[in-house]
C-alpha cells in the first residue's frame, strides 16, 4: 500500500474546490474582457471620431471655399459683362452682329463660365456662346434684371448651377441684359467622389447644391434628422475647438453622420458636411475584432495547455487504477495460494498422523516380535538340550529342562492373552460386577508370586458390594497388572507391602493399589503411555498401564496414578458406581 501513497501529489488548494474556482476565474475574465472591450471601444471611437472631425472642418472649409470662389467669381463675370462696350454698342445697333457671338465665345473663354448670353430690352435672345448646348430657360432673371442694378441670382433647375442676370445700361437707358451661368458639377462630382454628402442651403432651408442629385431644391430639415447632445456629438465637438463652427450629429437616410455646418460666404448660404461615421466604427470594429481574434487565441491556447494537462493527468490516473488492479490480482491470487497451501497444510497433517499411527504400528510390531523372540530362541536351546540329555538317558535332568520350557511358554501365553485383551476391547457384553470379588479372583491368582516374594498383601473391603458395570475377566486384568507392577517395585524392600483398598463413593466407585516401593522413576503420567518401561528387556514391554488404563476408558472410567505419602506409588482406578435396588 506504501507505494501507493508515495506516488500521490499533494492536492493544492485549488484542486479542492476546482469547479467553484473555475466558474469564479470565468467570471473575472469574462467581467474584464467585457470592460477592456468597452473601454477600448470608447477610447477607440473617441480617436477615430476627433480624426473624422478634424478631416471634415478641413474638407468643409476647402469645399465652401471653392463653391463661394466660383460663385463670387460669376456674379462679378455678369456685372463686368454688362459693361463690356462691344455688348453695349452691339446692343445698340440691333439686329446683332455675327461679331457679336465671337466676342461672347472669346469673354467665355477669358472668365471660364459656362455660358454667356445677351438679351434686348424686351428679353429676346440676341447672342449666345456656351460650352453645353442647353437652353437659357429662365423666366424670371432676365425680366427681373431689367429693373435693378445689380445681379440678378437664380438657381439652374437641371443642373448643379447657378445663372447671374444684369442689365446693361448707357447713359441711364436700359438696352438690354446678359446672363452668366456657372456649372458647379465638377465641384459636386468631387464631392461624391471622395464619400462626403455636402449640402448647401439658403437661409429658408432649400438645398440649392448637393452631392446626391435627388436632394436638389429640398429642405434641409426634412432630409436630415438632426440628434444634437448625443455623446459622440459632444465629443467631436470637444475636439473641434473652432469657433463658429457648429457641428452635431444627424441621422441621415437611416446612417449616422458627423454634421459642421458653416456659412459658405455667400448670400448667407450655409454648407452642412456630413461624414459618415460608419467608417468610424467599421475602425473600431476591425480592432475590436483584432483584440477578440488575439483573446481568442490567448483562450485557445489556454485551453490547449489546460487540456493537455488534463490528458496528462487522466493518464496517470490511468496508470495508477492499472497498479490498483495489479496489485488486487497478485492480492487475490496470493489468498488463493495461502489456501492451497493450508489445504496441502491439512493433508500433510493428515499423512503424518497416519505414518505415525503406522511408525506406533511398527515400533510395537518390533517389540512384539522381540518380546516373542527371546523365549522362542530360550526354547529351542532347552529343546536341543533336553533331547541330548533324553540321549544320554538322563531324564531328570531332561525333565527340568521340559518345566523352563513350559514357564517361557506360559510367559508368552502371558504376552498373547494381554495383546489379546486390548484388541478384544469393548466387544464383549458388559454386566454388573462387584469390585470386591475382582480384588478376590486377581489376589488369588497373584497368590504364588506375593506368597514366593514374602509380600504382605493387606486388603480393605467393604461389607457390601461395590458395583460397577464391566467385564470381570479385564478388571481382574488390571488388579493383577497393578499388582505385579507393585511386585516388581518392591523387590529390593525389605518389609514389602501391598495395601488394596475398594471404596463406594458418590457417583464413582474407586479401587487403589498402593505400595510401599520406591515411587516412579519420572513423571506419574509417564506410566500410562504404551511401551514406556523401566524394566529390563524380557522383563517388561511397557504395555501393562497402557492396556489397563485403556480398559478403564472403555468401561467410561480412568485409571490415574501418583506418589503416596510414603514416597510409594499409588494407583486408582475410578468407575461409574451402579446402585442396585436391593441396596436402598
Ligand atoms: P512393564 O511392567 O512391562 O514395565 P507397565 O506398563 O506395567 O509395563 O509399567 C510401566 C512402568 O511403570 C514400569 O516399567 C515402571 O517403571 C513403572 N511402574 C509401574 N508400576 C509401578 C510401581 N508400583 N512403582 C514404581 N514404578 C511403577
Amino acid at each position: 500500500m506504501s507505494q501507493l501513497s508515495t506516488n500521490k501529489r499533494p492536492l493544492g488548494l485549488l484542486r479542492g474546490r476546482p469547479r467553484q474556482v473555475m466558474t469564479l476565474l470565468m467570471l473575472l475574465s469574462l467581467t474584464a474582457l467585457t470592460s477592456l472591450f468597452w473601454l477600448s471601444n470608447i477610447i477607440l471611437s473617441d480617436r477615430y471620431l476627433g480624426q473624422l472631425a478634424e478631416r471634415a472642418v478641413v474638407r468643409s472649409a476647402l469645399q465652401a471655399g471653392s463653391v463661394s470662389e466660383a460663385l463670387f467669381g460669376s456674379s462679378v463675370t455678369a456685372s463686368l459683362v454688362a459693361r463690356d462696350a462691344n455688348i453695349v454698342a452691339a446692343l445698340s445697333t440691333i439686329p446683332s452682329t455675327p461679331e457679336l457671338t465671337e466676342h461672347l465665345i472669346a469673354l467665355r473663354e477669358q472668365t471660364g463660365v459656362q455660358s454667356l448670353s445677351v438679351f434686348d430690352v424686351e428679353g429676346a435672345p440676341i447672342a449666345r456662346a456656351t460650352a453645353v448646348e442647353s437652353a437659357d430657360i429662365l423666366a424670371e432673371s432676365i425680366p427681373q434684371a431689367l429693373t435693378q442694378n445689380s445681379a440678378v441670382f437664380e438657381r439652374l433647375p437641371d443642373r448643379p448651377g447657378f445663372a447671374f442676370a444684369h442689365r446693361v445700361a448707357f447713359a441711364e437707358e436700359v438696352l438690354g441684359s446678359v446672363l452668366v451661368q456657372v456649372n458647379l458639377a465638377d465641384v459636386v462630382t468631387g464631392w461624391s467622389a471622395q464619400g462626403d454628402v455636402v449640402l448647401i442651403s439658403d437661409p429658408t432651408g432649400q438645398i440649392l447644391l448637393s452631392s446626391r442629385a435627388n436632394l436638389l431644391g429640398a429642405n434641409l430639415d426634412d432630409v436630415a434628422s438632426f440628434a444634437p447632445g448625443s455623446a459622440s456629438a459632444r465629443l467631436v465637438a470637444s475636439y473641434l475647438r473652432l469657433e463658429g463652427h457648429s457641428s452635431s450629429t444627424i441621422v441621415f437616410e437611416s446612417e449616422t453622420f458627423l454634421a459642421i455646418q458653416r456659412p459658405v460666404g455667400f448670400r448667407d448660404w450655409e454648407m452642412t458636411y456630413l461624414a459618415a461615421t460608419g467608417s468610424v466604427e467599421d475602425r473600431v470594429n476591425s480592432v475590436l475584432a483584432l483584440e477578440v481574434t488575439v483573446f481568442a487565441i490567448l483562450a485557445a491556447m489556454i485551453f490547449f495547455v489546460t487540456a493537455r494537462r488534463a490528458s496528462r493527468e487522466s493518464v496517470r490516473m490511468r496508470s495508477e487504477s492499472e497498479r490498483l488492479r495489479d496489485l488486487n490480482t497478485r492480492l487475490t491470487r496470493e489468498i488463493e495460494e495461502r489456501a492451497r497451501v493450508e489445504s496441502s497444510l491439512a493433508q500433510a497433517e493428515r499423512s503424518l498422523e497416519q505414518s505415525s499411527k503406522l511408525a506406533a504400528l511398527g515400533e510395537m510390531s518390533a517389540a512384539i516380535a522381540h518380546e516373542l523372540n527371546q523365549p522362542l530362541a530360550a526354547m529351542k536351546t532347552y529343546i536341543a538340550g533336553a533331547q541330548l540329555l533324553l540321549r544320554r538317558n538322563r531324564t531328570e535332568e531332561a525333565s527340568a529342562s521340559f518345566g523352563r520350557i513350559d514357564d517361557l511358554i506360559t510367559r508368552m501365553n502371558a504376552l498373547t492373552a494381554q495383546l489379546k485383551s486390548f484388541a478384544r476391547k469393548g466387544g464383549d457384553e458388559l454386566a454388573e460386577v462387584d469390585l470386591r470379588t475382582v480384588v478376590t479372583e486377581a489376589l488369588a491368582i497373584m497368590a504364588p508370586q506375593t506368597g514366593q516374594r514374602g509380600v504382605e498383601v493387606i486388603k480393605y473391603l467393604p461389607d457390601s458390594p461395590v458395583k460397577v458395570m464391566g467385564d470381570q475377566l479385564r478388571l481382574e486384568q488390571i488388579v493383577i497388572n497393578l499388582v505385579r507392577n507393585a511386585l516388581d517395585a518392591l523387590r529390593q524392600e525389605a518389609n514389602p507391602r501391598v495395601e488394596i483398598e475398594v471404596a463406594e463413593g458418590e457417583t464413582l466407585a474407586r479401587l487403589q493399589v498402593r505400595d510401599n516401593g520406591p515411587g516412579f522413576d519420572g513423571s506419574p503420567d509417564q506410566v500410562f503411555e504404551p511401551f514406556y518401561t523401566t524394566k529390563a528387556a524380557g522383563d517388561g514391554v511397557g504395555l501393562g498401564l497402557a492396556i489397563s488404563s485403556q480398559i478403564a476408558a472403555d468401561l467410561g472410567g480412568r485409571l490415574t496414578g501418583r506418589t503416596g505419602s510414603n514416597g510409594g506409588a499409588v494407583f486408582e482406578l475410578a468407575l461409574p458406581q451402579v446402585r442396585s435396588t436391593s441396596d436402598e
